[in-house]
């Protein structure tokens, strides 16, 4: 690196909010003076993807970051406004020759926002490094050894946390603002709590006690919220690296190995933490598609359904069905009760996540890129490169995957056979009898008991079914699709490692 006398090393902290196994801050300690730099963009608080939630969880863990930063001698810098201006003023201003940087495969914005920035810096004659911090591979041709790589990156030593740091500024610029400051107005009194410690503490509960029927568990929103990691916030703030979550995961698996080859009783456990374990590998699986190919967010997959449904932005009708989905007044009690839980809380389990973006993309027929970015807002995990490919799933779009269009009455019945779920977030059902509260359209006494709050459904779910069901069918029977499809498939399909005993089925 070129080290101009007293030029210092800006470290710029993205979506990796912590100071262990942290290469660029580690890289950083041995370069001399450094800037740990955290830059908050106004403009990407403005994007439809985009909440006060997320905001409100990075604030947290910024404040975190900051106490450690602190304790090892350089406390952050905070700067707010356009990232392109800020690191030019610094360049400038501290002649800096170096920014270092984990690799971020963000939305569309932050991608082109990061190409706008390797520009500046070629300008300026500075050098931006940008280390892997998952199992992704920055410029990867094909998938052939992936998941082998995976493993490699996983089972290395963690980064070690620098043991001090020296500053550049002695008094640096440290302001967080609140989300009101940032013309955000979220309200999400369930949502989890950013730093570090949150993230050790959770993990650990999942690991000891929790994680036990996480197989089991995962499917219900009941038992889910308590028998899954909920790391996914963690991961994609990067207050714990992937590293430190597989290897501590590794490590109950060989305890919960000597323990059952000792006779001790283990129970679902390690079924439970290998299922875990190769949601790991999902997670950089998923997230390299977006960096292989960061246009899936705005087109489909598979060229053929592109504008396929209806735009909110272009019909009101279409924009009433969206309104009433995002809000949880679809008619649909198990649909609406999952979506009120999530506006809620900023969270949801995987299967209810699923059949809230199938019920929009196929019963209400709605375009995907704009109640995908509606769903986004709504997770504090936003994680743009498992969620845009998972939203393309759930819609039919890629092309390769087996159509899954839940039924949302059957899911109801199947996910929340006591009903305790729908009737804890839909209390305008306390009326309806049991037997008739996942269909209330049913019940002989609803048309006229007027008395109810409740939305008639918005849509017949079976005949809405049929029919997008028909027209996704029709799609790809036509000529030229199947060729397309098996280009998809070649350039994004998993490979199965030989080492790991994941199976990756996407
Ligand atoms: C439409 C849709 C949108 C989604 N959007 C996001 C998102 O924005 N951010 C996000 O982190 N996850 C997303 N997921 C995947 C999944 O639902 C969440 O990762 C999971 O529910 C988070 O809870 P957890 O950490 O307790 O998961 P666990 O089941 O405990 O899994 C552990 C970790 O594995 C990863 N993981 C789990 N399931 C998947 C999966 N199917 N694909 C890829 N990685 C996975 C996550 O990093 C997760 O934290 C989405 C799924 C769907 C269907």
């Amino acid at each position: 690196m070129d080290t101009k006398e007293n030029s210092p090393a800006i470290i710029w902290f993205k979506r990796d909010l912590r100071v262990h196994d942290h290469m660029p801050l580690y890289l950083g300690s041995k370069f001399g003076q450094i800037i740990p730099l955290y830059i908050i963009e106004p403009d990407y608080w403005k994007l439809p993807d985009t909440s006060g939630r997320q905001w409100l969880f990075i604030k947290d863990s910024l404040e975190d970051l900051n106490d450690k930063l602190t304790a090892l001698g350089a406390p952050l810098v905070i700067y707010k406004g356009k990232a392109e201006e800020i690191l030019e003023k610094l360049i400038l201003e501290t002649e800096a020759r170096s920014i270092i940087s984990h690799q971020e495969t963000g939305n569309f914005w932050t991608y082109q926002r990061d190409l706008r920035i390797k520009s500046l810096v070629k300008k300026f004659n500075c050098d931006w490094k940008e280390y892997a911090q998952f199992g992704v591979k920055r410029g990867l041709i094909n998938r052939d050894g992936w998941a082998k790589k995976w493993d490699h990156f996983m089972s290395a030593e963690p980064v070690p946390t620098p043991s001090s740091l020296v500053p550049y500024f002695k008094k640096p610029t440290f302001n967080i603002p609140t989300q009101e400051e940032l013309g955000l107005k979220d309200v999400c009194p369930g949502r989890q709590r950013g730093g570090h410690e949150e993230a050790i503490k959770t993990l650990n509960s999942f690991l000891d006690e929790r994680g036990k029927n996480y197989q089991k568990g995962m499917s219900s929103p009941i038992t889910a919220q308590w028998e899954c990691s909920r790391m996914s916030t963690f991961l994609s703030s990067g207050t714990i690296s992937m590293r430190e979550t597989a290897q501590s995961v590794w490590l109950r698996q060989r305890e919960l190995k000597h323990m059952a080859s000792e006779g001790q009783p283990v129970g679902s456990w390690r079924g439970s933490m290998s299922s875990f374990n190769g949601r790991l590998h999902w997670h950089c699986h998923f997230i390299q598609k977006l960096e292989d190919t960061p246009r899936h967010q705005l087109e489909a997959i598979h060229p053929f359904y592109n504008d396929l449904r209806d735009d909110p932005f272009n019909n009101p009708e279409a924009r009433i069905r969206l309104k009433a989905w995002s809000e949880g007044k679809t008619g649909f009690p198990f649909v609406d009760a999952c979506m009120r839980s999530l506006n809620s809380t900023g969270w949801i389990n995987f299967r209810m996540r699923a059949m809230l973006m199938a019920f929009s993309s196929y019963h209400l027929w709605l375009d995907w890129r704009v109640a995908g970015s509606v769903l986004a807002k709504k997770f504090t995990d936003y994680e743009p490169g498992i969620h845009w490919q998972q939203v393309q799933m759930q819609s039919g779009t890629t092309g390769i995957n087996t159509l899954r269009v839940y039924n949302p009455v059957k899911q109801g019945y199947d996910q929340d056979p006591t009903n305790a779920f729908t009737r804890e977030w839909l209390s305008e059902l306390v009326d309806i009898p049991d037997s008739f509260i996942q269909e209330p359209w049913k019940w002989p006494d609803y048309e006229q008991n007027t008395s109810h709050e409740y939305p008639h459904r918005i849509v017949d779910h079976l005949e809405a079914a049929k029919k997008a069901k028909a027209q996704i069918y029709a799609i790809r029977k036509k000529q030229g699709h199947r060729e397309i499809a098996k280009n998809i498939y070649d350039k994004h399909g998993s490979r199965r490692s030989q080492n790991s005993r994941t199976k990756i089925r996407h």
